[in-house]
């Protein structure tokens, strides 16, 4: 049998891998409105915030697609084939992710299939949630009194051991941002400590940060295990350690007594 070396049917759909943010909707960028506006399918994972899904076109298709921790709702191959197929019908889709989609986002392994289907695809950058979140906790994550450099690292441990590279971890005038941290956390303060960090090192965890349920904790790397216990913080969680952190008491603006934010935004409608 002679194989079948026919191009595959062309496909006039197209897929837009577009980064949501962290919460906040107003932290969307324009072309990511538009495309959600127009868009006939979307494809949404659980870190989408409600805020965020207000502003998709009423007659979009809509697809949760999951992926919250140990309760996968479409599995990854199955969210591959899905994008797809439903270009291959000839539909505009939107793969909605929270955050940037090309930061631990599985972005790049959606596209490769997608290119290997002939697929057309575009991507649209979001705040990353160490950018985003750090921002609305008044953290800055470099500073030229305590940190030149920041890393950012997944702290999610495969098997419960945590497999990171500690000696990079644990240099001075670095700040160290931790996605997908909550679960490791005892693990990793322990390892930094083991590892040549000081137990006085500064560290918070930000709980929803950019939504009005953000909560953030600070202690040391020696207390915060827990003061996170006792707070009963939940996911989504982004871990940050560092000097800079010192300077969160001082530039805390979001969720504080004063509402400047919601004054200012009021006024722009007025
Ligand atoms: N692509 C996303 C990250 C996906 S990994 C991005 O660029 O932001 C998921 C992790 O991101 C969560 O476990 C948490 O560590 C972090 N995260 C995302 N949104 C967050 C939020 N609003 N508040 C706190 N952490 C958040």
């Amino acid at each position: 049998m002679k194989a079948d070396l026919s191009p595959p049917a062309p496909s006039t759909g197209r897929v837009y891998l577009v980064g949501a943010g962290p919460g906040d909707p107003d932290l969307l960028t324009l072309r990511a409105v538009r495309l959600l506006q127009q868009t006939q399918a979307i494809v949404y994972d659980h870190l989408v915030s409600p805020e965020v899904l207000d502003y998709v076109s009423p007659n979009a298709q809509r697809i949760y697609a999951g992926k919250r921790r140990n309760a996968h709702t479409l599995r990854q191959e199955e969210i591959n084939a899905l994008l797809v197929k439903l270009a291959r019908e000839g539909k505009h889709v939107v793969r909605l992710k929270g955050g940037d989609p090309f930061i631990f986002g599985r972005g790049g392994e959606e596209l490769e299939t997608l290119a290997a289907h002939g697929i057309s695809f575009e991507v649209v950058p979001g705040v990353t949630a160490a950018s985003g979140v750090s921002s609305y906790a008044g953290i800055p994550l470099t500073h030229r009194d305590y940190a030149q450099s920041c890393l950012f690292v997944t702290g999610h441990l495969k098997d419960g051991s945590a497999n990171l590279d500690w000696p990079s971890l644990v240099r001075p005038r670095q700040t160290v941002v931790i996605y997908m941290g909550l679960g490791g956390l005892p693990e990793i303060c322990r390892q930094m400590m083991a590892h040549g960090a000081s137990a006085e090192l500064p560290i918070a965890v930000v709980q929803n940060g950019s939504l009005e349920t953000q909560r953030v904790v600070t202690g040391t790397l020696a207390n915060m295990a827990e003061r996170v216990a006792k707070a009963g913080l939940v996911s989504p969680c982004l871990t940050i350690i560092g000097e800079v952190v010192k300077l969160h008491d001082a530039l805390a603006w979001f969720n504080t007594e004063t509402p400047q934010r919601k004054i200012c935004c009021a006024a722009s409608h007025a």
